[in-house]
């Protein structure tokens, strides 16, 4: 059954306390614009949707462009082996999908993702995506070696990536965060969109609880956009990895928060734009 609020008084009673449940009911018995803007409202003054509004069923509708949301993306760099052992399981268990950025170089190499990995994660729903064939700064790399070096990192690790699972990546990560327009303007002749910042990585500092203060601090700037970035996620792999268990328990706090509709969790068209 789909639901609504019927004002934002109701709204935020329900908020306030989840337990007034009767506030809620059927859509279908409710005349559209007038509560739909009351709505839009509520979720402007207190930062949750309910479930017409996360199910796009009034979008394109007025106000609806006005609704602040905080969008998020999960994306994970360097292709370590706990992205496959750790981050797709738990994202799976929560409903979510991720974006792999491999470094093509690296497939194979211990510790790190198999061509059969990658594949499997495609399989699996998430996307692979160009961070280069050998992790290079491409801004250092056009100064130092000029454009074709640069033409060469993203070319050769887009037809790797191809060969490898049947479709050429359509977005590229740039090693370091590093771009400029020159680079960027490259990366688009070869076939890629260049994802831009900004990121907000996660490292071996970072338990369940600094996790949920950011994103509640992302919850509290809507709107905004951010690419949460992982790199180790597992302990003893990948780049200052996460503490045991620490990954999921931050996909349990983001799922929290997706079910309150205080964030959504973008695939990565939606994100990056195609
Ligand atoms: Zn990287």
């Amino acid at each position: 059954m789909v639901k609504k609020f019927c004002s934002p008084a109701y709204a935020y009673a329900e908020w306030r306390e989840p337990a007034r449940q009767r506030f809620w009911f059927d859509v279908k018995d409710l005349p559209q614009g007038a509560e739909y803007a009351l709505e839009v409202r509520a979720v402007n003054c207190w930062g949750k949707a309910s479930a017409p509004l996360r199910s796009k069923l009034w979008k394109g509708l007025p106000g609806y462009a006005e609704v602040a949301w905080t969008e998020v993306v999960l994306t994970f760099d360097d292709a370590s082996k706990g992205h496959i052992a750790v981050a797709a399981p738990a994202m799976e268990k929560y409903g979510f999908k991720g974006v792999f950025n491999i470094i093509t170089d690296k497939i194979g190499r211990p510790g790190h993702l198999t061509w059969d990995d990658v594949r499997e994660l495609k399989k699996r729903g998430h996307v692979i995506c160009s961070h280069g064939k050998s992790h290079v700064d491409m801004v250092k790399l056009a100064k130092e070696k000029g454009d074709a070096a640069v033409m060469a990192e993203f070319t050769e690790s887009m037809a790797a990536i191809e060969k490898e699972t049947g479709e050429k990546p359509k977005y590229f990560c740039p090693p370091f965060v590093s771009y400029d327009e020159g680079t960027e303007r490259m990366c688009a002749k070869a076939g890629m969109k260049l994802m831009p910042a900004p990121r907000k990585g996660f490292h071996s500092c970072d338990t369940r609880e600094s996790f949920a203060k950011y994103l509640d601090s992302l919850i509290a700037k809507r709107p905004v956009k951010m690419d949460l970035l992982f790199h180790g996620v597992m302990p003893e792999n990948g780049w200052e990895p996460l503490g045991e268990g620490v990954f999921e328990a931050c996909m349990q706090e983001l799922k929290k928060r997706v079910d309150q509709g205080s964030i959504l969790v973008r695939d990565a068209e939606t994100f990056f734009g195609k």
